[in-house]
């Protein structure tokens, strides 16, 4: 394979053209925008770029890079370009969603989610190897042809992540709790804070904030769309890691209302526990 197409060339679409051209691939891109287009070539991401999505018809395997909701509409609008051949692949951050309605439109679709980010969005935030050390998950259907998996699994290899399979369900269900849930909880705690109603104190916070601040509250502050996105396309799992998490909040509160020290102190033995087991001390980032 030595022709890789982009479509989308934002954060996600502009870090793995700069990647994998920086891996011999001639890469091709497609976006909305003209001058994004021009901004993604001058940038080096991709080789080539038009708002012309049949610039893609040479390319042997896509990327859909665009935001969830124009996923499906880049298919059909691709449909009249590509070859039986041509692979599909996407990054969208919620798949049971994506794979209902790209898999009837291609069945030569992998359906992906590289697991790394930023808190900004767009080309200009794109850098080279953001992937480096980060889980890809690929999440096959039961008709997804299994040398294109290969395929797809080979690349995101190249870019050094560590690839990982699963369900579409199961891939919403874990990222609800490890990805979606802190957007909310860490939006939540910004707004809770922002909630002090004596100026005087609220500026001293501004000023004393450092970096457990800084750590918790890093997802909660990106880009509106992102948070939006993950509620909106992964509504049943993020509920059910909201309740939960809202249970386990108010069992803090029960704690320090009652001056249940010895609780509190279980607790915090339990979850210091628990966050080894997601990140191993010779394993953090
Ligand atoms: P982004 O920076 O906002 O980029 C999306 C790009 O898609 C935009 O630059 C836009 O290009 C283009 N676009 C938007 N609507 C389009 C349309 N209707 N047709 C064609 N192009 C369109 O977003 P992103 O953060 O890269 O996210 C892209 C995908 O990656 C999403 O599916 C997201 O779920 C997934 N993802 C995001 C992250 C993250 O942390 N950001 C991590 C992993 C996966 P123009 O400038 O030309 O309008």
């Amino acid at each position: 394979m030595s022709t890789i197409g982009i479509f989308g060339l934002g954060l996600i679409g502009g870090c793995l053209g700069l990647d994998l051209r920086s891996r011999g691939y001639q890469v091709l891109g497609v976006s909305r925008r003209q001058d994004t287009c021009d901004r993604a070539v001058s940038l080096g991401a991709v080789d080539r770029a038009s708002v012309d999505p049949s610039l893609l018809a040479p390319a042997e395997m896509i990327f859909l890079c665009t935001p969830i909701e124009a996923i499906a509409p880049a298919v059909k609008q691709l449909l009249p370009f590509l070859d039986p051949k041509t692979i599909l692949t996407d990054v969208g951050s919620v798949k049971q969603a994506v794979v209902d309605a790209v898999v009837p439109l291609w069945s030569n679709f992998v359906p992906a989610h590289p697991m790394a980010g930023k808190a900004e969005n767009g080309l200009q935030a794109s850098q080279k190897d953001l992937f480096v050390d980060r889980p890809y998950v690929i999440t096959p259907v039961a008709s997804t042809p299994a040398a294109s998996i290969a395929k797809v699994e080979a690349i995101a290899r190249s870019l050094r992540s560590w690839v990982y399979q699963c369900s579409p369900a199961n891939h919403d269900r874990a990222v609800a709790w490890i990805s979606h849930l802190p957007v909310m909880v860490s939006a939540s705690l910004l707004a809770a804070c922002s909630s002090e109603s004596d100026s005087q104190v609220l500026d001293l916070a501004y000023k004393l904030a450092s970096s457990g601040f800084y750590d918790t509250s890093r997802v909660g502050g990106g880009y509106p769309e992102l948070g939006v996105m993950m509620a909106k396309y992964n509504q049943h799992q993020v509920l059910q890691a909201l309740y939960a998490y809202r249970d386990r909040l108010n069992n803090c509160i029960e704690s320090i209302e009652q001056a249940n020290w010895s609780g509190l102190e279980a607790t915090f033995e339990e979850t210091r526990q628990i966050r080894d087991r997601f990140f191993p001390p010779e394993n953090r980032y």
